[in-house]
């Protein structure tokens, strides 16, 4: 059973979004979050044509790679990801396994060349890492008001709420195999 969060930033990413990040966590998934040491994006998953990093491979790289113990790992970069036939993805994960990747790239105002907005950044990453980390531990898409519910726009993503709903939560504990107060 996953008892905490490993997040792990791949490449060079941005302080003040990982800490968003883990705060978002510690609230939203009641689970204690652990910082550990930067790890390098490994070239070798990099599209030069698509500018891109190929999320399916790099997820299961990241899976076997990083060692974090019984801890959910969440990885973090700021670098653009595809997979499958999808042009993008804001994360991915492997359902069940515990392991998590998201990319704030797409999530930043600026990337649609709007004016920077931090708050709403920090906002999207949390959703997205909530989101990606549900399905590490269990949990499927959902149409309620929820955090998993799918999105794949950031009008999506500014949308849905930052928590898990009622059934969703508590699935997650069960999952977790927490007790529901
Ligand atoms: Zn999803
Ligand atoms: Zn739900």
């Amino acid at each position: 059973m996953f008892r905490a969060v490993s997040l792990v930033p791949l490449g060079s990413v941005r302080q003040d979004v990982i800490d968003a990040i883990a705060g978002g966590i510690y609230e939203n998934l009641e689970l204690e979050v652990f910082f550990e040491e930067p790890a390098p994006l490994p070239e070798e998953f990099f599209d030069p044509l698509r500018g891109q990093f190929k999320a399916d491979e790099l997820v299961t790289y990241f899976q076997q790679q990083i060692e974090t113990r019984s801890r959910l790992k969440l990885g973090v970069t700021e670098a653009d990801l595809y997979a499958w036939d999808l042009n993008f993805v804001f994360g991915i994960s492997i359902l069940k396994q515990g392991t998590a990747l998201i990319s704030y790239r797409r999530l930043d105002n600026t990337f649609y060349h709007l004016p920077p907005n931090d708050r709403l950044l920090y906002e999207r990453a949390v959703k997205e890492a909530l989101h990606e980390l549900g399905h590490a531990i269990g949990l499927d898409h959902c149409e309620a008001p929820c955090v998993m519910h799918y999105s794949n726009s950031v009008i999506e993503v500014d949308a849905k709420p930052a928590r898990f709903c009622p059934d969703c939560w508590k699935r997650l504990n069960l999952l977790l195999g927490r007790q529901v107060a």
